[in-house]
């Protein structure tokens, strides 16, 4: 499987160290888009592109996607809800995973706080709390708010980024982002009850976790494709974390 990685960051360093290492995996390319460099400026195959960069590549990337037909594997955050909506139109022409957090714990994270949240909603109240290193530019992280969709799945809680000055608590879920030092990412969801508590917390211990869920999204889109071009079931879609790591 060729990769091409769109950001020569911190996540793309570490991830094309992790490609590297990885059998059956080459890196034909690391494109820094700050430098002007183009996915069409790599002169091998591609079969996935792998993204950590930031939302503004957009465009570029999805063009390059859609004339290779080749796979995505979009990890980069914060984009706006039109972006969104060009990821999911995208998909419909290629497979594309996209998923803000590619660690396995925040995959059995969600799991959990789907059985938990119906059951503790009513009587306890719910805040999250990301801690992450001092260069991330986005926040809440794309995590966190995934996090507060899964306490919130129908819209009924307002979300409340940070507080400040004199005001009731209403019927919210409150997002603290603390930035600092080189935190990988740290989720904690607190649920707090009349004189009880519960929290899920989810560590990151370093970014190398990123990387290698992100290489298992693009074998899986590869394998997708692979299938594909034999005759088989079509490879577009739009893949969750979870389809990747649970199936
Ligand atoms: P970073 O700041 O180290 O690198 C960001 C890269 O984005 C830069 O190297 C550059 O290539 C690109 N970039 C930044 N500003 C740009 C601009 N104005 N124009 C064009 N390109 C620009 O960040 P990082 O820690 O490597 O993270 C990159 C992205 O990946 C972020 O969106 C982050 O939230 C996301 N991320 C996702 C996961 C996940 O599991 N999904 C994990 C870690 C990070």
């Amino acid at each position: 499987m060729n990769i091409a990685i769109v950001g020569a960051g911190a996540m793309g360093k570490v991830l094309e160290d992790a490609a590297v290492r990885r059998q059956g995996t080459r890196c034909v390319g690391v494109i820094e888009p700050l430098q002007g460099l183009r996915l069409r400026d790599i002169r091998e195959r591609v079969d996935v592109v792998v993204d950590f960069s930031h939302p503004v590549n957009l465009n570029r990337i999805e063009e390059f996607v859609r004339e290779a037909a080749c796979g995505l594997v979009m990890a980069t955050t914060g984009f706006s809800q039109k972006q969104e909506q060009q990821i999911r139109e995208l998909a419909q022409l290629v497979p594309v995973v996209q998923a803000a957090n590619f660690s396995l714990g925040i995959a059995v994270m969600k799991r959990a706080l789907e059985q938990i949240t119906p059951v503790l909603q009513d009587s306890f109240d719910m805040e999250i709390i990301e801690k992450h290193h001092r260069n991330k530019v986005d926040a809440p992280s794309g995590t966190a708010n995934f996090l507060a969709q899964i306490l919130n799945p129908d819209g009924a809680y307002r979300l409340t980024a940070g507080r400040q000055g004199e005001k009731k608590r209403g019927k919210e879920i409150g997002i603290h982002a603390v930035r600092g030092g080189s935190i990988a990412g740290e989720h904690t969801v607190i649920f707090a009850g009349e004189d009880e508590m519960l929290e899920i917390k989810h560590t990151a211990l370093s970014k190398k976790v990123f990387a290698l869920g992100a290489l298992k999204a693009a074998e899986f889109l590869y394998e997708k494709l692979e299938v594909s071009r034999a005759g088989g079931e079509k490879a577009a879609g739009l893949y969750s974390i979870e389809e990747v790591l649970f199936s």
